[in-house]
């Protein structure tokens, strides 16, 4: 049937012309990784053209591609005779093109799906293998972007906007984690809170833009002196709190002095004013004895209401 034969070959030529000008990298290969077929696409990308690409050895031809992980993968498809997906994800980029897209000027490469795929000769045998590169580019870019978005709309849920220290939510839920922690692990943590003595005079007589400044100043020392592992927060107005991860009550004593000394010696230039400040300190230790977290924070709590009603500057453990 000579019609037969010609409409195959008709056929041939259509899928070339489109495998051709696919939107997509098309590259065959043999069992020895040998190419077979190169189309446009991938001579766009690469610069180098089907009729050098043909023939050769691909991890010549490109000796920039992961070798022992891709011969892994083809090998696997090979002998299996599945077809094999890889995601941007798993591995950005199979080829090192560059990213074409001027909406995703921010790209510095192509990122790539790539799906390898069995190919049967008309005996059904398994002997070559094709490889489809999909650009993602867009996709993978957008989807970056969200995470980030969200990692920063995350972190402002938990920051307090005068101070940057966490918020009171956050802090709180870290305390929880904290008290429950030591439930599992029984390590000790110590939670002080401490407030700002006669803070109302502040506001009083230089204005509430000055007690903000002073609420400000009083956080970055708070920040100073903590270490990188503790958890520092802004409690309410001029009240803060912190998380000594690790820290006996005996330790979190001296921390709270050296901290309360800090305060006392600090002066705030406002204006031709120089502002200076006390603090009040209450200190916890963790115990089998509290039934919660908020019981923990109370007794810090308590232990604060005792430093203010013995006279205020100073640091109270809670008995
Ligand atoms: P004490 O020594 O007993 O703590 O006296 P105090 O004057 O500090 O009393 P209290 O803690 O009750 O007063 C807190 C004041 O802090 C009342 C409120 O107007 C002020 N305040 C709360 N939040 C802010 C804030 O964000 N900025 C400013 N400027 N003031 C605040
Ligand atoms: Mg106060
Ligand atoms: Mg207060």
């Amino acid at each position: 049937m000579t019609g037969g034969i010609n409409q195959e070959i008709e056929d041939l030529h259509w899928n070339l012309g489109l495998l051709q000008n696919l939107e997509v990298g098309l590259v065959v290969l043999d069992r020895d990784s040998y190419i077979c077929m190169w189309n446009g696409f991938m001579e766009n990308h690469s610069g180098i053209s089907a009729s050098k690409a043909i023939h050769q050895n691909l991890f010549s031809l490109y000796p920039e591609l992961p070798a022992p992980w891709l011969q892994k993968q083809i090998e696997a498809v090979l002998l299996l005779s599945n077809t094999a997906y890889i995601s941007w994800e798993q591995r950005p980029y199979l080829f090192p093109f560059k990213s074409h897209r001027p909406i995703t000027g921010s790209a510095p490469y192509m990122y790539q799906n790539v799906t390898l795929i069995p190919l049967s000769s008309p005996t059904g045998q398994i002997d070559h293998i094709g490889i489809l590169i999909y650009d993602v580019t867009d996709n993978a870019i957008g989807q970056q972007k969200l995470e980030a978005a969200n990692q920063q709309l995350q972190s402002l849920s938990r920051t307090d906007g005068l101070t940057g220290l966490n918020n009171r939510a956050y802090w709180q839920e870290c305390l929880e984690k904290e008290f429950d922690r030591f439930a599992r692990q029984q390590e000790t943590s110590s939670v002080i809170m401490f407030d700002i003595d006669h803070f109302k005079k502040v506001n009083d007589s230089y204005g509430h833009q000055a007690g903000d400044m002073v609420i400000q100043t009083i956080a970055q020392t708070l920040g100073q002196y903590v270490r990188k592992t503790d958890i520092a927060g802004r409690y309410g107005g001029e009240e803060f709190g912190a998380i000594l991860v690790g820290t006996c009550g005996e330790n979190a004593k001296v921390f709270a002095e050296r901290l309360r000394s800090a305060v006392e010696a600090t002066v705030m230039p406002y204006g031709e004013h120089r502002l200076s400040v006390t603090i009040s300190v209450g200190i916890a230790e963790v115990t089998f004895e509290q039934a919660s977290a908020l019981e923990w924070l109370e007794q810090a709590d308590q232990a604060l209401y005792t430093s203010k009603q013995n006279g205020r500057n100073q640091v109270t453990r809670f008995e």
